[in-house]
This record gives structure tokens, C-alpha cells and sequence, in this order.
């Protein structure tokens, strides 16, 4: 990135290639679910194709890692703290920057207390956008582009549009908005906006206005590219359906919207090198998923007795909520326990369906088994013992234990939308490219369906390795993604011209 009068003038192309994210969660500093997984792998996978790469995130309770290279005051609408900021190496290259603010972050959950958000969460992730910015801009160096994920990273292509327009290093610089779960919108009111440093004129059909109110996904979809994290996702989100009322919206900036598949970490998730695992394996050999299966049993205390082991164990990892099918569930529960398989479930979430899991379990305690939690160790091992993995959901913008469960040979159930539509191929007897049972209705009838579909080709161990196997085999690595988010990065670049 040329300096403004530096001397030589390199080659076009030749300059490092930059990018600065911003994100409230990257694994492995504070994780509640997907985006932190993404904002995990992307970076490293990026970094191997010779990007530059910082993710920006809040220095939250519990966090220790990094080291501080820099503090100083940042005001939000008159609210000013001296903030500080870490640097923790991740892997290949990549850095994270720990933004410290201790009474916006050091709190005992990220975003609130059970369904309700903290009151301050604007200035809260306002904060995190315009620290972010803020030491960008100190660094000098500026950035090829800026990569915002989720509403709370949303303001900054406003911030970068209204504030630093005329920055000498930031000013102009091109920006990407990934939208990884559009049912979370960051929807508060309009008073917010002067306390954001905000102008009125923004509070417009145009600009932030959304219903009576202010939208940080919103702001977030200003910017140059908007990805989202499946094709299927992409096509999805333009109509009523999955829309959540934006599907207007999307359909406006259809040219710039493009789905790119998540990848996994390859590394963490690997059947032949987990260490949460009693035996490895691999595609050319599965005899290791016995050992899992007993163990997952046993850690359930469920029989493991011949007949158990016998009989296909179905698994869900998951948060409880209706997004994830458990509505669907509930609408089949008391079919659950006589279908021909033993069934585990792992999560947490509303405490109706925690209760009625728990409660099932209770009842059938040589079919069910549910554990309330969050359990890194259990997951793996779970993935591992299961020979089904379910994943009903409602929608999907990408989802990750479907890609864990295909590394896994956990022959995926899942419904046909967004992601697991786009990473999970139907069963067509002598397809070698199928890879798991799709349904498409959501109702408690077609997916009992598709489960049985299941059940009944475990009964015949040879499609049913094939099957397997050709999960396994897929590629959902971080590098087919990142190649994917490269070219978006040109292209933001290409529409904006670079700056720096
Ligand atoms: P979402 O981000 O919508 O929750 P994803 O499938 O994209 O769903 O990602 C969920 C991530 O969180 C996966 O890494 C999954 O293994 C993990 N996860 C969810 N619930 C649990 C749990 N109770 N214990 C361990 N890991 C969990």
C-alpha cells in the first residue's frame, strides 16, 4: 500500500493486501456459536494466501491473552474511556486485537442476561467499531478494506462513510458486511443515534430507519460487498419467508450480495487426530467410531449393552431454541422414543425444550439420553460415537455440525435449507455424490420420514459406508472458503480503489 508521497511507486498488485474485521466473537478468545468459529478459521485460511489479516473483538470477562500495544481515549456521543489494546497472535500469521474497555466488556455474558440484551449494547458495539477504527487510523498503515460481521460490527461502514470520510489513511476504504444470522438485526431506538455520533439524516428509509426505529444490520448492508454464509442463504434472505423483513432490503443490493460457505478448522475437528477421542480413524477406516459410540453411551448412561450398539445412535449438538428445529421435535417427542435408534442431544437454550429433553430422557433412560451444557469435549466425541446426525432446522444460514458431522462419517439428517442444503446431498440409491437423508417441509412428519430413511439404509452396511466415506471426503476446509472471500476482497477493492 503506497504512502501518500512515498517515493517509489510498486507494481500493481504488488502491494500487501490488508484486511481489518471487526466481530464480537472469534474462537478462540469468546465463543457463544458460529460466528466465532468463522472468525477463527477465516483469518489463518486467509493468511495462507498471503493477506495480511486483524480481527478486532472486545476484550471480555475471563479474557488474558495478548499483549497491550496501545491505549487511548475513545468517545462515543460524549461517553469517553480510555480503552486499551492487546495483540494475540493466531495461527499463521493472523492477529486478533483485543479491544479492553472493562465497564462496556468485563461482564458476565457477552450480549445480555437470557433474552434480553444489555440496555447499552449501541454504545457497547458502537464502541468496538470506533476503537477499532480509531487505532486503524492511529496505526497508519490503513487497510486494503474493512470486513464487519454481524450487527454489532454494523456501523462501520456508517462510521467510515460520516466520520472518516476524509480520513488520509482510512477515509474511503472499501468495505465488506457479512450477515451470519439475519434474525439478529440490532433494532433500538432512534434516541441512540446523536449518542452514537450519528446525524438525523440518517434516520431515513435510506439510511438507518427501520420500522420507527434503528438498525445496525441495516447500517451493515451500506456497505460496498454484502456476503452471507451459504449460496442457498444468499437466494433465501431475499424472500418473505426468511427475509425477517429485509428481504426488501437485500433485494435492492442483490447484484452485491453473494453466499459463501463457511469452512471448518480441519485441524480441531479430525476424526484421525482428535484428542478428545478414544481411538482415531479415518474414511478408510471407521472401526474407531466403536470405541466413541461406548464412550458416548457410557457418558449418557445409556446401555451399552450388544443390542444398544448395535442399534444406529442418533445425535444432536445444538442451542434449544425453534430456529434449530426444536419446535419440531416437541411436535414428535413421544414418537421419538420408538423409532429403531438410541438418541443423545447435547445443548442448551429455552427452558421449555431443556425441560422436555430432560424429562424424556427421564422416561426413556435406555432410549434417551440429554445433557444441559455446553461441553467442547463432549461435541467431539459425540460427532465421533454417532452414526446420525440431525439437524432440523427452521433455517440455516450455514451450520457447522452438519460439516463436522460429514468429516465424522455421522450421516447428516437435515432439512433443505441454506447451508445444509448446500453441503448435505440427498440419498439417491448409486449416487456416489450423496452424502446424508434431506427433507423439505417443516413438519414433525417429514422428518420423521427422512429419519427413517436413515435408520433403514444403516441396516445395510455397504451404500451405508459409501455413504459415509463420501462425506468424509468432501472438502469444507477454511482454504476453499477463503479462495472464495479473496475474490469478493479484489472486488470491494476494484469497485473503491485501494487506499492506504
Ligand atoms: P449456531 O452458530 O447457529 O449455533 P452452528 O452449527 O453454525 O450453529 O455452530 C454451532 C457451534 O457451536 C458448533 O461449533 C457446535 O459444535 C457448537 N455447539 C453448539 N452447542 C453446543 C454445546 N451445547 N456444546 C458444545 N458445542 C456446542
Amino acid at each position: 500500500m503506497a504512502k501518500p508521497g512515498g517515493a517509489r511507486r510498486e507494481a500493481p498488485g504488488s502491494e500487501p493486501r490488508r484486511v481489518f474485521m471487526i466481530a464480537s466473537e472469534a474462537a478462540p478468545f469468546a465463543k457463544t456459536g458460529g460466528l466465532a468459529d468463522v472468525l477463527g478459521g477465516l483469518p489463518p485460511a486467509l493468511a495462507r494466501l498471503g493477506w495480511e489479516v486483524t480481527v478486532a473483538l472486545p476484550r471480555y470477562r475471563g479474557v488474558a491473552a495478548g499483549a497491550l500495544v496501545d491505549h487511548f481515549p475513545v468517545e462515543v456521543g460524549g461517553y469517553t474511556r480510555e480503552v486499551g489494546f492487546f495483540d494475540a497472535p493466531l495461527a499463521d500469521g493472523a492477529h486478533a486485537l483485543l479491544v479492553d474497555c472493562p465497564e462496556l466488556y468485563d461482564r458476565e455474558t457477552f450480549y445480555g442476561v437470557a433474552d434480553t440484551g444489555y440496555p447499552d449494547n449501541p454504545r457497547r458495539f458502537a464502541m468496538l467499531v470506533r476503537a477499532a477504527l480509531e487505532f486503524l487510523a492511529r496505526s497508519g498503515a490503513g487497510s486494503s478494506l474493512v470486513h464487519a460481521h454481524d450487527w454489532q460490527a454494523g456501523l462501520a461502514p456508517v462510521y467510515l462513510k460520516t466520520l472518516y470520510a476524509t480520513h488520509p489513511v482510512i477515509g474511503g476504504a472499501p468495505t465488506v458486511f457479512t450477515i451470519h444470522n439475519l434474525a439478529y438485526q440490532g433494532v433500538f431506538e432512534p434516541a441512540w443515534l446523536p449518542r452514537l455520533d450519528l446525524p438525523w439524516d440518517l434516520f431515513t428509509i435510506d439510511g438507518l430507519e427501520y420500522w420507527g426505529r434503528i438498525s445496525f444490520l441495516k447500517a451493515g448492508i451500506d456497505a460496498n460487498l454484502i456476503t452471507t454464509v451459504s449460496p442457498k442463504y444468499a437466494e433465501e434472505i431475499q424472500t418473505p419467508e426468511f427475509g425477517c423483513g429485509f428481504e426488501g432490503i437485500l433485494r435492492r443490493r442483490a447484484g452485491d450480495l453473494v453466499g459463501i460457505l463457511n469452512g471448518i478448522d480441519t485441524t480441531q475437528w479430525d476424526p484421525a487426530h482428535d484428542r478428545f477421542l478414544p481411538e482415531p480413524y479415518d474414511a478408510d477406516d471407521l472401526s474407531g467410531k466403536v470405541a466413541a459410540k461406548k464412550a458416548v453411551l457410557a457418558a449418557y448412561d445409556l446401555p451399552a449393552d450388544d443390542q444398544t450398539m448395535a442399534r444406529p445412535l442418533v445425535a444432536m449438538i445444538s442451542r434449544m431454541i425453534d430456529q434449530k428445529g426444536f419446535d419440531l421435535l416437541a411436535s414428535i417427542a413421544y414418537e421419538l422414543p420408538r423409532v429403531e435408534a438410541t438418541l443423545v442431544v447435547l445443548g442448551t437454550g429455552d427452558a421449555r425444550y431443556q425441560d422436555l429433553w430432560k424429562r424424556l430422557a427421564a422416561l426413556y433412560p435406555s432410549r434417551i439420553g440429554a445433557r444441559i451444557g455446553f461441553n467442547e469435549a463432549l461435541a467431539h466425541l459425540i460427532e465421533a460415537g454417532a452414526d446420525i446426525f440431525l439437524m432440523p432446522s427452521r433455517f440455516e444460514p450455514c451450520g457447522l455440525n452438519q460439516m463436522y458431522s460429514l468429516r465424522y462419517g455421522a450421516v447428516p439428517v437435515v432439512r433443505g435449507v441454506g447451508g445444509l442444503n448446500d453441503t448435505v446431498r440427498d440419498y439417491v440409491p448409486g449416487d456416489p455424490k450423496s452424502t446424508g437423508f434431506v427433507f423439505h417441509e417443516y413438519s414433525g412428519d417429514a422428518l420423521l420420514g427422512a429419519l427413517q430413511r436413515a435408520l433403514a439404509l444403516y441396516g445395510e452396511p455397504l451404500p451405508w459406508r459409501a455413504l459415509q466415506a463420501a462425506g468424509m471426503r468432501q472438502d469444507n476446509s477454511w482454504d476453499r472458503s477463503a479462495r472464495e472471500y479473496v475474490k469478493i476482497y479484489e472486488r470491494a477493492i476494484k469497485s473503491r480503489g485501494a487506499v492506504g
